[in-house]
């Protein structure tokens, strides 16, 4: 190498896998190849033939800078009639005088996104010229084009996969709020509000194909003496647990997306099957009862048996368009009703010598 000229050249990781969104100029792959202008062309030659990756050379004058020549530029004027002999033995500054250009020159810390598009914004015949980096007062690097567009083009890569996983995230946690919001806080079946909107849909699906609709409404026995008994927070235990053995019932007869099961109030529950037969949602709200009282919870202070029991009622019918979803309930009610009277910790369905209450 010719004395006063330094050639640093940082290792470069071709994949450029260490990129990311915010990096900086400084952190490519970055020439320092300047020299003082009164230095021969020779010299120069001499660096771009035992360094093939030299992008150009920086010119200074007293340690200031006064410009840059592309090894482009350069080979193309040494390659020219007459080339060689009129500047290999001449100033490194007649040859500037000839081949001078605009140069574009950043800071170290210039994002590489913002100076790439800088940089292919300027004339076509400038295109690829080398950029000049600042990378500290007076110490210029010289950085080339096509690595900081190789480099831009990573980051928009990354830049799109962030912006498809952040997408992704966003559609998980709206589908996920969407869940939570038709979730019943406490027992963590479906609310009232997916209840009313499940019946409703229901209701209208089944009127237009005439089939059959079922809701079983149940009702914890004496809960108002559980709680008394056993302090609130164990009222709120004795809920959870009904609610799992209730969805866990019906979920093992009934797939889970052709059925709900709701905190319909308080210590109410309910369930909503469309489409399956009487005997069958009989039979389901039987074993609910049966299973909750196997949890065999106990209270004290029950009017009808030592542990938690419900007390359920039932009705099956064929929807209408003439009438709401209201009258579903209504028959369900009643059904419950009777089964409170009767001596709860049963399951009654409505029959037609049950009188609906307006
Ligand atoms: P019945 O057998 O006639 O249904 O009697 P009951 O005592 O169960 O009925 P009542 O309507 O008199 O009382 C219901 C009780 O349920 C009163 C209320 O404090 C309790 N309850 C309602 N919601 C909750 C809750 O979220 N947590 C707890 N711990 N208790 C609740
Ligand atoms: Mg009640
Ligand atoms: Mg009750």
């Amino acid at each position: 190498m010719s004395p006063g000229v330094s050639i640093q050249t940082f290792s470069f990781d071709e994949s450029n896998n260490y990129l990311r969104l915010e990096s900086t100029i400084s952190e490519l792959n970055l020439y320092d190849f300047q020299i003082e202008s009164l230095c021969l062309s020779r010299e120069v030659a001499r660096e771009f033939e035992e360094n093939p990756l030299l992008p150009g050379v920086i010119l200074t004058e007293d340690g200031q800078l006064i410009g840059m020549i592309s090894r482009r530029r350069f080979l193309e004027r040494m390659s020219r009639p007459y080339g060689l002999e009129l500047f290999l033995k001449r100033t490194l500054k007649s040859l500037y005088n000839f081949i001078k250009t605009d140069i574009l020159i950043f800071s170290g810390d210039t994002l590489i996104v913002e100076a790439a598009q800088q940089a292919l914004q300027r004339s076509p015949v400038l295109l690829y010229e080398p950029v000049i980096v600042e990378i500290a007062p007076q110490n210029y690097h010289l950085l080339d084009v096509h690595q900081l567009l190789i480099a831009q083009s990573k980051i928009h890569e990354l830049a799109s996969k962030l912006l498809t996983k952040l997408y992704q995230e966003l559609e998980a946690a709206n589908s996920e709020l969407q869940r939570l919001a038709t979730l019943d806080g406490l027992t963590e079946v479906s609310n009232r509000r997916r209840f009313d909107e499940y019946l409703t849909q229901q209701w209208q699906t089944l009127a237009r194909e005439q089939k059959p609709l079922s809701l079983i409404l149940c009702d914890v026995d004496c809960f108002k003496n559980f709680n008394d008994t056993y302090g609130h927070q164990a009222g709120d235990d004795c809920l959870k647990k009904v609610a799992a053995t209730i969805a866990a019932t019906v979920n093992q007869i009934i797939p889970g997306d052709l059925s709900l099961v709701a905190r319909y109030g308080g210590e109410e529950f309910s369930v909503v099957l469309p489409t399956i037969d009487r005997e069958c949602v009989v039979k389901i709200a039987e074993n609910i009862c049966s299973q909750v009282k196997q949890l065999k919870i106990p209270h004290r202070d029950s009017c009808c048996d030592p542990y938690v029991t419900l007390s359920i009622g039932v009705a099956t019918l064929t929807p209408s368009r003439e009438e709401s979803p209201q009258t579903i309930i209504k028959v369900a009610d009643l059904a419950l009703y009777q089964a409170k009277e009767t001596g709860r910790d049963r399951a009654i369905a409505y029959s037609p010598s049950l009188k609906i209450n307006n």
